[in-house]
């Protein structure tokens, strides 16, 4: 992988709002994916970049907010650990960590939307899990989920989902189907599409205009910054972006929604590079566009 310079910038560092803590974690192994332990890492790696992080405070959903987005048996019985989550076990962490990694994203929505402000959240598995199925390591949908509370309880109007991983976002369209959220968000997912190296370059120079067609009309983005869309990556379907594209990816969304005056909520997603340090690089890459921008 190709390095890109971490010259501290001129301009005056950005704070980053992290919504985090280590309740949202998983400290056992899980196998293949690692997203359950990226989070502590890439709040970690961010500051020691030397960016400004603030951590905020984040709470966990209950049952009946996670139900918004899911069937309620379903949620109830993956809490209970009588289902099995997203990888394929009955883990009683990864049930604890769930109202976490949901809590993590609808905190940091709220606070997007109250405050007009860029916020993060550390998180992955969301897009996957469908109205009353896990799969591909997700097990509830943290953004259908989120759209819909910002909706009931803070009066948002329309929500958008940019969902820049490199798969399809098959559950977060099954969540807002079931949940006949369509009319309040939009939802745009590169695995939908076809996106390979010939094709690409196009891709990314268009990307500003995708936005602004797709989601001016939005009061906020769910941003998933997922990292397997990188060419070295194993499990990469659409996007096979060099890092150079990866980081200017990044800035085309910070950039263009900062025009758009639409804040932005950006979690972690996909990323299966061994070993993990190159999967953190690449999120570094992120906060260093969101500062670049
Ligand atoms: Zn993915």
């Amino acid at each position: 992988m190709k390095s890109i310079a971490f010259a501290m910038s001129e301009h005056k560092l950005k704070e980053m709002l992290v919504f985090y803590n280590k309740k949202l974690c998983v400290n056992e192994n899980m196998g293949y994916s690692p997203s359950a332990k990226k989070s502590r890492l890439v709040v970690h790696a961010w500051k020691q970049l030397g960016y400004p992080i603030i951590i905020k405070k984040i709470r966990a959903l209950s049952i009946e907010e996670i139900a918004v987005a899911h069937d309620y048996n379903y949620v109830k019985g993956i809490l209970n650990t009588k289902i099995k989550n997203g990888f394929g076990n009955k883990s009683l962490n990864v049930a604890k960590s769930l109202p976490w990694t949901t809590g993590s994203f609808f905190c940091a929505a709220v606070y997007a939307y109250v405050h007009k402000r860029n916020t993060f959240s550390p998180t992955s598995g969301f897009h996957h899990a469908g109205y009353n199925y896990a799969n591909g390591f997700c097990t509830f949908c943290g953004l259908t989920i989120a759209a819909i509370l910002l909706k009931r309880q803070c009066k948002a109007q329309h929500i958008g989902i940019l969902d820049l991983d490199s798969h399809s976002g098959d559950g977060t369209t099954d969540t807002i189907y079931k949940t006949n959220s369509e009319n309040f968000i939009t939802h745009y997912s590169l695995g939908d599409y076809d996106i390979q190296k010939h094709n690409n370059t196009e891709w990314l120079e268009n990307l500003p205009n995708l936005l602004r067609h797709t989601f001016a009309h939005c009061d906020l983005l769910f941003y998933q910054a997922g990292v397997d869309c990188h060419e070295d990556d194993p499990e990469v379907y659409s996007g096979h972006f060099t890092t150079e594209q990866m980081y200017m990816r990044d800035k085309l969304v910070y950039s263009t929604c900062s025009e758009l005056k639409i804040p932005i909520v950006t979690n972690l997603a996909g990323g299966y590079q061994k070993p993990i340090q190159k999967i953190i690089d690449l999120h570094n890459l992120t906060a260093k566009a969101f500062q670049d921008s």
